[in-house]
Parts: structure tokens; sequence; C-alpha cells
């Protein structure tokens, strides 16, 4: 009893010094999220909300369990800004409302969302919304739409974009346009020269160009054209995760010459080789069970069989991308871009919007100083947002003279 007594005082002398930093560097990172708006570059929560059956479905104010972004979470989450996507499916080029209707309508929900809930949300448009709305306590809402489909190769439409206050535009989505190339497409083209002109026009109204979901021919082609910073609004590393939505090193050299920012993806796909490769061969093992006649309850049970030795990948592989990234390009252009709610799968560690601090933290205890904290939470994006507004208002000026 005694020896057990003097066992407890000797863990309890000794476990303060093991256990309390862990502690000690979230707590550290909520205080400096206090300082600096923490912006992610890509939540896909606009759709889920339409998948759902619209604004009236989804009451954002309480918890939802099933998706990974409401309002308690966020602001768990100490989310300072966010850009929600107004995603465009690449289905609505073959049919359906028109791709540039399909966008209105995600940015009429993104706004009445934002509307609904003024005393945590606002609409941000400028860098400088976005760091008024810190000020008051709430959290910027932000708009990103998600397929250059959306302009319907108009750049009529483009403007009238702008004009809504839409602040960046991924060139394509999975599939490739007649001016830009996607990512997953086989095909080696880059950008046409509509494309050109497209990207010249976003940098004359201040949309930034976003480069996830291209391929890297085009990446190259933009940051050549761009006149402003581009954007990887969710996107990772492609030398530690060989998928090719993430950036390769040969592009991620051009970024700091161009004053852009990658921004991390959380998708498990794009952060753990291990998944990533036992992602592809799912398909191909299913594949192959189709082509051997196997019935579709075998097929559902060896893919559930499969699912569950699936690996997993972490919050500490995601702050791997993050390492790696601040080594090839700098912490300056560094940037988170989770693509909650758009992805099923989620690292181990950060499940939800909730989870920032911890990631935070996980940088804060790698060595991680503040101030390059700072930067990698928001200031690198507040940076690019107020570079290419500065861009955007040089050119203006020249046109009136
Ligand atoms: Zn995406």
């Amino acid at each position: 009893m005694f020896r057990r007594l003097l066992l407890a005082l000797f863990l309890l002398a000794v476990y303060p010094s093991t256990r309390l930093p862990a502690q000690d560097f979230r707590a550290q990172a909520l205080r400096i999220l206090k300082t600096v708006p923490l912006i992610d570059g890509h939540n896909d929560i606009p759709d889920a909300i339409r998948q759902r059956g619209g604004l009236d479905s989804v009451d954002f104010a309480s918890p939802q369990p099933k998706l990974m972004t409401d309002i308690p979470k966020l602001r768990a989450g100490a989310v300072g800004g966010q850009f929600w996507a107004a995603y465009v499916p690449v289905t609505t080029m073959d049919s359906g409302p028109h791709p540039a209707v399909y966008a209105l309508e995600q940015i009429d929900l993104i706004k009445r969302l934002c509307a609904r809930y003024p005393v945590d949300l606002a609409m941000a448009y400028s860098a400088a919304d976005v760091e008024r709305h810190f000020k008051a306590g709430k959290i910027s809402c932000l708009i990103g739409i998600e397929g250059g489909h959306a302009i319907e190769n108009s750049l009529g439409t483009l403007r009238m974009f702008a004009a809504l206050g839409v602040r960046y535009i991924t060139l394509t989505h999975w599939r490739s346009l007649s001016w830009a190339t996607a990512s997953t497409d086989t095909a080696r083209r880059g950008l046409s020269a509509f494309g050109r002109e497209v990207v010249h026009e976003m940098n004359r109204l201040g949309i930034l160009v976003d480069l996830s979901h291209v391929n890297d021919g085009t990446m190259s082609d933009a940051l050549h054209a761009a006149r402003a910073p581009v954007m990887f609004s969710h996107s990772s590393a492609r030398a530690l995760t060989h998928h090719a939505r993430d950036v390769p090193d040969s592009i991620l050299r051009l970024v700091p010459p161009n004053g852009g920012i990658v921004m991390v993806n959380f998708n498990p796909g794009f952060v753990s080789e291990a998944v990533r490769v036992y992602e592809d061969s799912l398909e191909s093992r299913a594949r192959a069970l189709r082509a051997a006649g196997t019935d579709s309850a075998t097929r559902r049970d060896s893919v559930q069989a499969w699912q569950a030795r699936a690996p997993k990948a972490t919050l500490q592989q995601v702050a791997d991308h993050i390492d790696y990234l601040r080594r090839v390009v700098g912490v300056d252009h560094v940037g988170l871009g989770s693509d909650f709610d758009g992805i099923t799968e989620v690292p181990v560690g950060l499940e939800d919007v909730s989870k920032f601090p911890d990631l935070i933290a996980e940088l804060l205890r790698r060595g991680w100083t503040e101030q390059d904290v700072r930067k990698v939470a928001g200031l690198n994006v507040l940076r690019v947002l107020s570079d290419a507004e500065r861009v955007a208002a040089a050119g203006n000026a020249k046109a009136r003279r």
C-alpha cells in the first residue's frame, strides 16, 4: 500500500513536466489566434447545405454531428475567415442548370448563409474587411468559385462575378476546359490564348487565380502569365504524396517570385502516400472483381473488408506538408486549405474545423516561432489578397489615364 502511494507521488512529480507542455501548445495556439485571423482557403459547406435541401434544412448555429462545419465548431476552432467554395459540378457542362446559373445560386447561398447569422458571420470582399470583422469578433465569409466552367467562356460573366464579390476562381475542376487543363487529364496542354486572357482579366479585377485542380502545364503557364500573386486554395506537396492534385517542386519554385500562396489540403489521399496508394489499389481491385463477374453483395463485402484495413492519415502528416512547404517555398508562401465538407475522410486529429488550433499547436511543438505560425494561419493570405487588390487598383488607375 505504502509503495503504491510512493509510486503515485513519484508519478505526480514526474508527469507535470512531461504532460503539461502539450497542453500549453494548444493554449498558446489559441492565444495566437486571438491576435491573427485564421483564414482557411477552401470549405465546401455551401454545396453540402445545398445537397441537404438548402439553408432551411440546416441549423448552422447549433452543432451538426454529420457536418465538419457549423458555427459552434468554427468558434471552437478560432476560425477568423473562411473562403466558402461556390462549387460548380462539371456535370453542369452536360445537363441541368447552366454552370453560370449554378455558380450564381451558390454565391446566393453563401450570402444568405452569412446574412442569416449576423452575430457570428460577416461577408468580406477585401483584406481590410477581414481585419475589420476580426476586430469585431466576427468570422469573415469570402467567396471562391470552384470551376472556371462557371464563366462559360465569357469575360463579361467573369466581370459580373467580380462585381458580386468573388475573390478567387479555381480555373478547372476535375474536367478540362477548352482554355485550361485539369490535373486529372492525361492531356499535356496548358492555358490557351483565351486562358491567358482570363488570367489577365482576373488580375485586373482583383480575383485570385486559383491553381488547385489544374495540371502542371496550366500551373506553369498561369504563373508565367500572372501579373498578381496566385493561390493554390487546397493543394499539398507532391514530393511527399504523389497525387496529381498536389503541387510538384518544379512549380513550387515559381511561387516565391510570384508572391503567391500554397494552402495545404487535409484530404487523406493528398497528405498520406500510404492512403493514396491504398485508394488507387481500391479502384483497380473493384474493377478486377467486376471483370471477374463477382456479384454485387460479394463485391460490397470485399470493399468493406478492405476499408476496415485502410491506412489513416494523421494531423502530423498535414504538419509534415506544412513543414516541407516552408522549407521549399519559404514561410511567407504557405497557408491552410482544409477542404472540409468536400472531403469524405479526414486525418486523425483533424476531424473538423474545431481542430485548427491542434494543428497550430503541432507546429509550435515542432519549434515554429509565433510569428511564423501567424503567417501560415492568416497573414500570408491577407497579404496575397491585398497585393491582388493593389495590382487591380494600379491597372485601373492606368486605364483611366
Ligand atoms: Zn476541390
